[in-house]
């Protein structure tokens, strides 16, 4: 827990997010800005920065976030397939620094493009 971490209150509740799963590794919930009909995140209640600041105490959670994935994909209805983005660091995109996996899918999802729509 980071108290100046925006997603560290939403896992907290502090802030109100519209939640779709959460358990005791992970919690995911909607984007507030969505980039795709189906545009949630994949949060580790864990306060890690980026993928910069893994180690190898961290292997079984990404593995858990991984298999969590298609899971929640098909909840989503997305049967045809879906994109998962982790931008990293300034450089990457990133703006909220506390790691996070993008799940999109649906109406709005560009082809095969890599352009930066996340
Ligand atoms: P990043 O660029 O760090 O990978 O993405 C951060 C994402 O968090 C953005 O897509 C942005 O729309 C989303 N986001 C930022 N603030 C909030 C918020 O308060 N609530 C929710 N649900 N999403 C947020
Ligand atoms: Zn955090």
């Amino acid at each position: 827990m980071s108290t100046d971490c925006l997603f560290c209150k939403i896992i907290a509740g502090d802030i109100p997010s519209e939640q779709v799963y959460h358990d005791e590794h992970v919690v995911v919930f909607k984007d507030i800005n969505p980039k795709a009909q189906v545009h949630l995140l994949i949060v580790p209640r864990e306060h890690i920065i980026s993928l910069n600041h893994l180690d190898a105490k961290h292997d079984d959670l990404m593995t858990y976030c991984m298999h969590l994935l298609p899971k929640i994909a098909k909840e989503q209805g997305l049967e045809d397939g879906f994109r998962t983005v982790i931008n990293t660091g300034a450089g990457g995109g990133q703006i909220v620094f506390h790691l996070h996996i993008h799940l999109l899918g649906g109406e709005g999802l560009s082809g095969a493009g890599f352009s930066r729509a996340i």
